[in-house]
């Protein structure tokens, strides 16, 4: 994707969210997203600015997506702009939020009567009907089906990706010290109705815990006032970029 369209231009603001902005561009194909510092957690409740997030965040994303597509993954980047810009193509987002998780967390912890960090031997998909109003609620496939979120082709295709990209996750994150412990995914239909990887992949959207120490390196750090919630970003973003950062995304 890299080579096509090199001279577009930044158009209007087409939606503002929690943590990004997206343009529209001179490409009707084409949207330049824009991540904020922004911070906000528990469905908006808990609000604030994390310095420089939306810098690691939009350079983490683009590194991951773009060794993603290297091993064979679609994903709507078409390549970094800037410091806190990307282009992307104009996808559809499939209203899903889906969550993987290697190791219980969070409200799984909750949910399952588990204590947070118990290991479990095959990694838990769950799937959340994406609608801030209802808090994202938790769904199964046939709510999804139901509800026409996605057909039942889409979905085994969101699965499969979704695990594809859990186990080269795990590994490129293992190999910088960090444990992957529950992320989210969201997908994308282009115009051809092909199914893509969009959004983010950060430590606003993923549980990362250092290997060594378990320290945790990701939002909960902010989620739950814990402290070091800049140099947490900061050291993620420094150990991806040592891994990946020759792959010059
Ligand atoms: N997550 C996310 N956005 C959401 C909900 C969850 O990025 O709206 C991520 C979260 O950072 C974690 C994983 O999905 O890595 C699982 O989150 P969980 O269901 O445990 O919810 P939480 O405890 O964060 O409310």
């Amino acid at each position: 994707m890299s080579k096509i369209n090199d001279n577009v231009e930044k158009g209007a603001l087409l939606y503002e969210g929690k943590a990004k902005k997206v343009f529209l561009t001179s490409d009707p194909g084409l949207v330049i997203i824009h991540y904020k510092d922004d911070a906000t957690a528990f469905n908006g409740v808990k609000k604030g600015t994390i310095t420089d997030k939306g810098k690691v965040n939009n350079r983490m994303t683009a590194l991951i997506f773009t060794r993603l597509e290297r091993e064979g993954i679609p994903t709507h980047l078409v390549r970094q702009l800037n410091e806190r810009e990307q282009l992307c193509r104009k996808v559809e987002i499939v209203l899903l939020e889906v969550i993987g998780r290697n190791v219980v967390a969070g409200s799984a912890s909750k949910r399952l009567g588990l204590p947070e960090g118990s290991e479990i031997d095959e990694p838990i998909y769950e799937i959340c009907y994406k609608n801030d109003a209802l808090g994202d609620p938790l769904i199964n496939d046939s709510h999804a089906l139901a509800l026409k979120l996605a057909t039942r082709e889409e979905l085994a295709q969101i699965y499969a990706y979704t695990d594809r990209i859990n186990r080269i996750l795990q590994k490129i994150f293992l190999d910088c010290g960090l444990r992957l412990i529950d992320f989210k995914f969201e997908f994308g239909r282009t115009v051809d109705g092909e199914i893509v990887l969009a959004d983010e992949i950060s430590p606003d959207t993923c549980r990362l815990w250092d290997s060594e120490t378990n320290e945790k390196l990701d939002k909960d750090r902010f989620r739950r006032d814990l402290g070091g919630v800049e140099s947490a970003y900061l050291e993620v973003i420094r150990r991806i970029e040592a891994e990946l950062g020759s792959d010059n995304a």
